[in-house]
């Protein structure tokens, strides 16, 4: 018998047989007692020990200028760690300040920033406006969302393109209602579709009419380096193209060695105009008196140059490109000709986006649990968990060794097809 073909065209008698067939392919694995996870985007450990001689630096206590790292001081972050980003990031090192362990918290520091103060081009704090909106491309990164959520900003959504976002979307959303404030984008390798902004869209959302006189691109450039192919996706340059568009505040770059080195103790990067940068390290400076000067030496001393980087980028790829391959490998094997379910083979970052058949990704990742695998919740990349459609699920290859991620990657074949077989013999 044909088993690839299109579910949709199966008659329900063959539906139904090949339904047998997956609950046994279900219960066996269930049965097994084994548990998977494929949630989260953690380096693996052999990805962490890739920078384990860090341990033992750095060799010196003081840095390029003779200053003692160990001491207070040095807000903006070590010039010679921050001449490696730069060159790295594509901007100008006196844009670019190093900071502690997390962009992240960089994100929320801006967040609280901005509802506190306002920033140098707004009216007066966002929390004195009636309301605050944030255009959030989807899917996306559930903790962009989350955070939103926690500080009381209101999400509208609007659709990625392989592209990056819907730019006429956003642009008209943008132009026609003031409480639109920014935006978040993920512009290389995004998290979860792997998608990469053009050039062109960063120009157009850099020179965009904006209803907000203050409106924030919060650019999390967190994968601008990790390719899993020899081809380098360049990342659109944002500043230059918000400050020749006349609009100089308008992007907030962040940026992170925490998929480069360690993730728990790396280092965060934040970039923007001078006198937004400025702006930021003088709200900084009244909560800390400088960051772990220790830790960025050892950065400094661990890769020497921005070729060290790239260098040291090649020994992460080597260990992931298999296992994205793998994911690709087993879900066209599985899923191929199916007509069930779309995903995507990304260039960079740490995702695989899979796109299953409307109304059923809950019950995938019901399903899968079932069977000891752990998925990220269905929704989880959408504002507020709601995905309209149900069909979103992001998958993270990078943490699992090769023998559990092909036993993950069967289990979720499995579960969508009987999560279709189902829904279309409803
Ligand atoms: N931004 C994106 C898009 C991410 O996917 C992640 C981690 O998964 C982060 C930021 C977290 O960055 P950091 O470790 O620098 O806080």
């Amino acid at each position: 018998a044909n088993d690839a073909r299109p579910l949709p065209d199966l008659s329900v008698e063959e539906l139904d047989s090949l339904a047998t067939g997956l609950r046994d392919a279900h219960a066996a694995q269930a049965a097994k007692g084994v548990t998977l996870d494929v949630t989260r985007g953690k380096p693996s450990a052999a990805q962490l020990d890739l920078a384990d001689a860090m341990l033992s630096l750095p060799r010196s206590t003081t840095d390029r200028s003779g200053t003692d790292v160990r001491n207070y001081g040095g807000l903006d972050g070590l010039a010679e760690l921050r001449e490696i980003f730069a060159e790295l990031l594509g901007v100008d090192v006196d844009q670019l300040i190093a900071g502690g362990n997390s962009s992240l918290t960089m994100m929320r520091d801006v967040l609280v920033d901005l509802l506190f103060f306002g920033a140098i081009d707004s009216p007066r704090p966002w929390v004195q406006e009636e309301k605050v909106t944030f255009i959030c491309p989807v899917p996306g990164y559930d903790r962009h969302f989350g955070l939103l959520e926690d500080l009381g900003i209101e999400m509208v959504t609007v659709p990625m393109t392989p592209d990056g976002p819907d730019v006429d979307a956003v642009a008209r959303i943008a132009a026609s209602d003031p409480s639109v404030k920014g935006m978040w984008i993920v512009p290389t390798y995004a998290n979860p579709t792997g998608a990469t902004c053009t050039q062109e869209v960063a120009s157009r959302l850099a020179a965009m009419e904006t209803a907000a006189p203050d409106f924030k691109i919060l650019w999390d450039n967190a994968y601008a380096i990790h390719h899993l192919t020899e081809a380098e996706t360049k990342s659109a340059d944002i500043l230059s193209l918000a400050s020749s568009a006349g609009n100089p505040h308008r992007a907030v770059m962040f940026a992170s060695t925490s998929k480069v080195t360690w993730a728990g103790a790396g280092v965060a990067f934040l970039a923007s105009s001078p006198q937004q940068v400025t702006w930021y390290l003088t709200h900084l400076g009244k909560g800390s008196i400088g960051p772990d000067k220790v830790n960025q030496l050892r950065h400094v001393e661990f890769f020497g140059d921005a070729d060290g980087v790239r260098a040291h980028m090649d020994r992460h790829r080597e260990i992931l490109a298999p296992k994205f391959a793998e994911v690709d490998r087993v879900l066209a094997e599985r899923l191929g000709g199916r007509a069930v379910a779309t995903w995507n083979a990304p260039a960079g970052g740490y995702f695989v986006n899979l796109d299953v058949l409307p109304s059923t990704a809950s019950r995938v990742v019901a399903l899968a649990k079932e069977a000891g695998l752990s998925l990220t919740p269905a929704g989880a990349s959408f504002p507020y968990g709601d995905d309209p459609d149900d069909t979103n699920i992001r998958l993270a290859p990078t943490m699992p060794p090769m023998e559990e991620l092909t036993e993950a990657m069967e289990t979720v074949a499995t579960c969508v097809l009987l999560a279709a077989t189902e829904k279309l013999t409803a």
